[in-house]
């Protein structure tokens, strides 16, 4: 027997022993697992299943659309480093017919604030010149004018063109000129509308992309980044280096903690926070079997996201001072881990800890960006952009509360 070892002797004792053969010694007996001969099933086939399933009746006639955007190619948006002097660079992407989407969009407010002007000093004919833009009045609220950093700067292809941008290159310093990234993850940045000498908060920091656009508004006074994540910190450490000057850089604080202990670190003292949460990264889940959160193994851990998610956003605005603003991102569609997560914050706040927290108002930057991203009209707190194959972003949920 002993020369049936290996894979031909365990199908053999499998079957039982031969006639005439005495049982097989112990050590040789092969005892069926059923993981080992169950079908694997790939965690990216489970999150579709579970996306069909649950985005089907969230998104009804859209999700079909949807789906094909998160199987699809992701669009990229390039972030210009404003640390490496981009003005070449500038030239060279507006001559491959990209734009700069946050300019747009800031053109777009001053062409209807000028119109609203003329609008004032006119009658008739002047209203209905107003009327024509694209945005109303009401659309043209002061928050809406104030809440555009001109200096981040993201070039996007037009809708439908899947041109891909050339891999970042470094200046005569080393330093790079931009940084390929989803341009909806820009949203989230551009909502917490960072003013000149703000401490900054990104909870959620690693690998870097928001905390580097942050940098580029050129308004923290402070941003302390920080991440639980030991390895994803080296890489947000990385592009620091890569793109930012060392006394810029010196003027970020670095760390690794659990951001639900940061009220105890640092309570109070911040007047903007990014929460950007660990979430199901719906696009990742659907494409990519490595590091999948839908890996049976990992259930529990994505069962327990939303929970994870709730704990980081009340450290979030427990690390806010009275009178400043949170952020709170994810990159999944799913309203247990958005809109869900919003109001039992709220709801917590004002139960456990005697904070207010004012909703803002963010219905503004669908008018705004509505040429780059394709945005959900029914989504009941925040908003969110969802995938689209003519502008393949997102998904990207952010939602904004203020301290009172
Ligand atoms: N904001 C990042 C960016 O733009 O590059 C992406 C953040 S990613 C969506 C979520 C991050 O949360 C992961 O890097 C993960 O390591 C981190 N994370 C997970 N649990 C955490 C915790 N308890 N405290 C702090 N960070 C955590």
């Amino acid at each position: 027997m002993a020369a049936l070892g290996g894979r031909a002797g365990a199908a053999l004792l499998r079957r039982g022993p031969l006639p005439g053969l005495r049982a097989a010694p112990r050590r040789y007996q092969y005892k069926e697992k059923w993981a080992a001969t169950a079908p694997h099933i790939p965690p990216t086939r489970l999150a579709l299943h579970h996306f069909d399933v649950n985005y089907s009746l969230q998104l009804k006639e859209l999700w079909p659309s949807v789906r094909a955007g998160l199987l699809c190619e992701q669009k990229y948006g390039a972030l210009l480093n404003n640390f490496s002097l981009p003005d070449h660079v500038t030239q060279e992407l507006e001559l491959l017919n990209a734009t700069d989407f946050v300019s747009e969009a800031t053109k777009k407010v001053r062409s209807v604030a000028a119109a609203e002007e003329a609008g004032r000093g006119e009658s008739g004919e002047g209203r209905m010149v107003m009327q024509a833009e694209t945005m109303t009045h009401a659309e043209m609220s002061p928050p809406l004018r104030a809440s555009i950093s001109s200096n981040i700067k993201c070039y996007t292809f037009p809708r439908g063109d899947i041109t891909r941008f050339r891999p970042a290159r470094p200046n005569t310093l080393g330093i790079l000129d931009y940084y390929l990234m989803d341009a909806a993850s820009l949203l989230p940045v551009l909502a917490l509308n960072v003013q000149p000498d703000d401490f900054v908060l990104d909870l959620c920091a690693a690998p870097g992309g928001k905390t580097l656009a942050l940098l580029q508004t050129g308004a923290c006074g402070h941003l302390a980044a920080n991440d639980i994540s030991i390895s994803r910190t080296k890489r947000l450490h990385q592009i620091l280096h890569s793109y930012v000057p060392k006394e810029i850089r010196e003027t970020v604080s670095v760390t690794s903690c659990d951001g639900r202990d940061w009220e105890r670190l640092e309570g109070g003292t911040f007047h903007k926070v990014l929460v950007d949460v660990p979430c199901t990264t719906d696009r990742h889940s659907v494409m990519e079997d490595d590091n999948n959160i839908f890996h049976k193994r990992r259930t529990k851990e994505r069962q327990m996201l939303p929970m994870l998610q709730l704990q980081l956003l009340m450290a979030g605005i427990l690390a806010t001072r009275p009178g400043g603003e949170v952020v709170y991102s994810t990159c999944s569609l799913s309203p247990l881990q958005n809109e869900h997560v919003i109001e039992r914050a709220i709801d917590i706040a004002e139960t456990q800890f005697n904070i207010a927290l004012r909703l803002e108002d963010l219905s503004h930057f669908r008018t705004l960006f509505q040429d780059t991203f394709s945005f959900f009209s029914d989504c009941r707190l925040g908003e969110l952009v969802l995938p689209h194959l003519t502008a393949n972003f997102g998904p990207m949920y952010f939602c904004k509360l203020c301290r009172m």
